[in-house]
């Protein structure tokens, strides 16, 4: 059996790792990590959209047993759940962590302590949850991590709403990306996440994440080591646009692009002001999506 090792570990030894953290960091004082460009000074204590200043939040870590199978193997995807978001969906399923931001703020000592602890818990990965707003915090952490014998693969599991440009600065430290792709129109995204320009903004991130790490690979086990898993909420009445996503996913990314088709939306937070929203979806819009993605030639369904 191949041993796996995480890029991240290289750029650790080269000490490329460590200049990556005091750029991440020092970013911090003109914020502009995501695409809200806030342009807020975090180091002093300020905050910008995402709510979220010097330090991170953590709401809570452990092994997650119900994500994606290549995530989860048999011992469970060493998930944290990181507090504040950069999206505001009015249906969120996490608003009191991601918009009521409750949890604690962590030095970057105590997150190294969490991956590590996952680590030892035998868990296949480290699972960042709503990593975009932290990323400088997150890496300070790996940092230390990294150091103390962290060589699990990092997971960043995102809304999608990321800037390319951070991404790069990722560059050999994630291994797994697993974006959202929640909308195909421009409107519906403002007016139900709050975001700008959602869908060009996404696609671009999900162009650059698959270009730094290509599609999904299992190793012998069948748990995920590197690549791209993107995850797709279907919501009711085709809020989310599913034919337009797929469509960009079996043309521009690839068709061998592993896609987890999502149908648990049930109506949270604010949805019951919105009467598309006050509803599941149907078995029959879950079958049209997944009809979708098999007849666009998707052939790596979850
Ligand atoms: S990370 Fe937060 S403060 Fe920085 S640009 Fe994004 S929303 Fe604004």
């Amino acid at each position: 059996m191949t041993v796996f090792k995480p890029s991240y570990r290289l750029l650790f030894e080269s000490g490329e790792l460590a200049a990556r953290v005091e750029y991440a960091v020092q970013s911090l004082g003109n914020c502009q990590v995501c695409p809200r460009n806030c342009a807020v000074d975090r180091l002093n204590g300020k905050t910008g959209d995402c709510g979220i200043g010097r330090k991170a939040r953590v709401y809570s870590f452990m092994p997650h047993h119900g994500e994606e199978n290549p995530l989860r193997g048999r011992n469970g995807s060493g998930t944290i759940f990181f507090s504040g978001c950069n999206m505001h969906c009015v249906y969120c399923q996490n608003a009191e962590i991601s918009q009521e931001r409750y949890g604690l703020e962590v030095e970057a000592q105590r997150l190294a302590e969490m991956m590590l602890s996952l680590q030892e818990q035998g868990c296949h990965n480290i699972n960042l949850v709503s990593p975009t707003h932290i990323i400088s915090q997150i890496l300070e952490g790996l940092l230390i991590a990294a150091s103390d014998g962290l060589s699990l693969p990092i997971v960043y599991n995102t809304g999608g709403y990321d800037k390319v440009s951070t991404l790069q600065l990722l560059e050999g430290i994630v291994d797994i990306y697993m974006p959202d792709m929640k909308y195909a129109d421009t409107e519906i995204a403002e007016k139900l996440s709050g975001v700008i320009n959602y869908p060009a903004v996404n696609q671009r991130a999900v162009k650059e994440m698959h270009r730094q790490v290509g599609d999904l690979k299992l190793n012998e086990k069948g748990v995920a080591e590197k690549g791209l898993l993107i995850r797709h909420l279907v919501l009711p009445d085709g809020l989310s646009g599913t034919g337009e996503i797929i469509s960009f996913i079996t043309n521009e990314i690839s068709k061998n692009t592993y896609l987890n088709l999502m149908d648990q939306y049930r109506p949270e937070y604010h949805a019951m002001q919105f009467r598309s929203l006050s509803r599941r979806i149907s078995q029959g819009e879950y079958l049209t999506a997944v009809k979708q993605a098999l007849g666009a030639g998707i052939k790596r369904l979850d």
